[in-house]
């Protein structure tokens, strides 16, 4: 269903794919499953990525009131259904420090899929770095050169399409090409920062708090968070491999789950599934909407991506996404 869904218009969508989706949760009631990055009060937060821990705390209890929770890596056919999965992306120390406060006194189980670069490192990932640079009202140049893409900066505006323009630029890019540019980038913004502690990662020790809890697994989000499609056969197996066995170095337990950076289809290709498969995972969580049947492709497991929606909102929303 969701192979052409990303292509549909909205009231394609709904004249097209609501009826479907109705008809197949009839034939076999699905898992929907959920993606969070953080649960944290942000001053700036430009991807939109952080829930706030009031509103987290009221989407977990809408949850756990209204539907089965199921684990992300469970065996699905046994479970009642329709359920509901939590999964979060990245390994923010938020998750650890505001999430599982609340996931435990909810008892929602919850699976932390974790880029294991910035572990334990302090640093903020590329994006926050490029926020700190270009955003806000600091003095810049009032241009930037980029060989393919340039951008003024005299603006707040015009700061925010660099921006843009450099996210999307990097998020096609190795992890070397990606640091030339970030290192020009510092170079030209002549800005002397050090990393927001607000975005930075989980410690080791803080990670092996969180994968101590009872409710929550770990899963890999490969080392330094770059799309595979971007990357070589050996490179995209890298990726896989060193965060799998990162983690299970660092928390003495088998990684059987993994998510895709980014996670639209255009993101990974056959053979990351194919590299995930051989890697021994069980399941691989991919970041487009649509609902886990019997029948859906265990390595792209779509899902469905949280705002910072108050709690009547996300509700309707829920309803909303077992059609989509
Ligand atoms: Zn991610």
């Amino acid at each position: 269903m969701t192979a052409f869904a990303g292509r549909l218009s909205e009231a394609a969508r709904k004249l097209v794919l609501t009826p479907i989706n109705r008809l197949l949760n009839r034939l076999d009631a699905p898992v929907l499953v959920l993606v969070y990055h953080r649960v944290a009060t942000l001053a700036s937060d430009p991807e939109m990525l952080a829930v706030t821990p009031a509103n987290f705390r009221a989407q977990m209890k809408y949850l756990k009131d209204n539907f089965p929770l199921v684990r992300f890596e469970a065996d699905w056919a046994g479970t009642p259904k329709p359920a509901i999965a939590v999964t979060f992306d990245d390994g923010y120390a938020d998750n650890l420090l505001e999430a599982l406060p609340i996931v435990e006194e909810l008892a929602v189980p919850a699976t932390f899929f974790v880029t294991t670069g910035n572990i334990g490192t302090g640093q903020e990932f590329w994006w926050h770095e490029l926020q700190r640079l270009i955003l806000g009202t600091h003095k810049l140049p009032p241009h930037f050169d980029l060989g393919t893409g340039s951008w003024g900066t005299v603006t707040e505006v015009k700061r925010r399409v660099m921006y843009d323009g450099l996210v999307r630029l990097m998020n096609d890019a190795t992890p070397r090409q990606r640091n030339e540019w970030l290192s020009r980038v510092r170079g030209w913004a002549e800005m002397e920062t050090a990393p927001n502690d607000r975005h930075r990662s989980m410690t080791l020790e803080e990670l092996r708090i969180l994968a101590g809890s009872r409710l929550v697994t770990i899963g890999a989000h490969t080392v330094s968070h770059t799309r595979l499609a971007a990357l070589s056969s050996s490179g995209q197996k890298e990726e896989i491999m060193t965060s799998k066995q990162q983690l299970e170095t660092w928390i003495g337990r088998e990684i059987r789950v993994f998510s895709y950076p980014f996670g639209r289809r255009s993101d990974y290709t056959k053979e990351s599934m194919t590299l995930c498969r051989e890697a021994g995972f069980i399941k691989a969580a991919a970041n487009f909407p649509g609902q886990a049947h019997s029948w859906t492709e265990p390595f792209q497991i779509p899902r469905h991506l949280v705002r910072d929606w108050p709690v009547e909102l996300f509700a309707e929303k829920i309803r909303g996404f077992w059609t989509r």
